[in-house]
C-alpha cells in the first residue's frame, strides 16, 4: 500500500507510523528523521536544517524534495511505502504527486490523523515535560508557532487529497491502541497498491 501520513504536531503520527510500517511491512520515509540524521552527521543539509528545525520552522521545499526523491528512486517496484511528515506544503504535495506519477507509483490514500487543538496543546506540553531527551522543536515556546504553521501551510495538503478523493480521516484521540485499531479499520477499505509497470 502506498500511503501519505499527515497530521498536526502532537497527533501521534510518529507512534502510529512505526506500528503501521511494521504491520504492512512497507518502507517508512520520514523527512523529520532524515533531517535529524543529517544534523547528527553534520552534513551540508544538516547545517542548513538545524537552526530552522530547532525553532519549529520548515526546511525549504527544494531541500526536502531533493532529499526525498533520491530515496524514493531506490524503491523496489512491488514495495508500497509510507511518507511521514511529507508533503507538508501544498507545493510539496503537487511535486510529490508528479514525482510518484513519473515513477509509476501514485499514492493509494492520504491518511489524516485529526485531533482537536486543545488535545494537541495538552499532548505537546506533556511531551516537553516528560521526555528525558526532548526534541529542540518540542520546547514549549515553539508550540503555538508549530500549530500555526501547520494550520496555514499543511492543512491545504489535507484539502488537496480530499479533492482528489483520496483522503482517509481517522480520529486521533484516545490511546495509541485505540487509534491504531481505527487506522487498520479505515485502511481495510482501501484498495491495495496496483503493481507498478516496469519501465
Ligand atoms: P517531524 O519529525 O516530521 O515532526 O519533523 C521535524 C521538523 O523537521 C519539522 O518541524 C520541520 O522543521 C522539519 N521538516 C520535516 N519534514 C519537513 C517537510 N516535509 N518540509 C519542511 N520541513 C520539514
Amino acid at each position: 500500500m502506498r500511503l501519505i501520513f499527515v497530521g498536526p504536531p502532537g497527533a501521534g503520527k510518529g507512534t502510529q507510523a512505526t506500528r503501521l510500517v511494521e504491520k504492512l511491512e512497507i518502507p517508512h520515509f520520514s523527512t523529520g528523521d532524515m533531517l535529524r540524521d543529517e544534523i547528527r552527521k553534520r552534513t551540508r543539509i544538516g547545517r542548513i536544517a538545524d537552526p530552522l528545525i530547532s525553532k519549529g520552522k520548515f526546511v525549504s521545499d527544494e531541500l526536502v524534495l531533493a532529499m526525498l526523491e533520491s530515496q524514493l528512486k531506490q524503491l523496489e517496484c512491488e514495495a508500497g511505502f509510507l511518507l511521514d511528515g511529507v508533503p507538508r506544503t501544498l507545493n510539496q504535495a503537487k511535486v510529490i504527486d508528479s514525482m510518484l506519477a513519473r515513477l509509476n507509483r501514485p499514492v493509494d490514500a492520504c491518511l489524516y490523523l485529526s485531533v482537536p487543538d486543545d488535545v494537541l496543546h495538552h499532548r505537546l506540553q506533556n511531551r516537553t515535560s516528560t521526555t528525558s531527551q526532548p526534541r529542540a522543536d518540542d520546547q514549549k515556546q515553539w508550540i503555538p508557532r508549530r500549530l500555526e504553521i501547520y494550520r496555514t501551510r499543511t492543512a491545504p495538503v489535507v484539502e488537496h487529497y480530499q479533492l482528489q478523493g483520496r483522503l482517509v480521516e481517522v480520529d486521533g484521540t484516545g490511546s495509541p491502541d485505540e487509534v491504531f485499531s481505527r487506522i487498520q479499520e479505515a485502511l481495510a477499505h482501501i484498495h491495495d497498491a496496483r503493481p507498478c509497470e516496469e519501465e
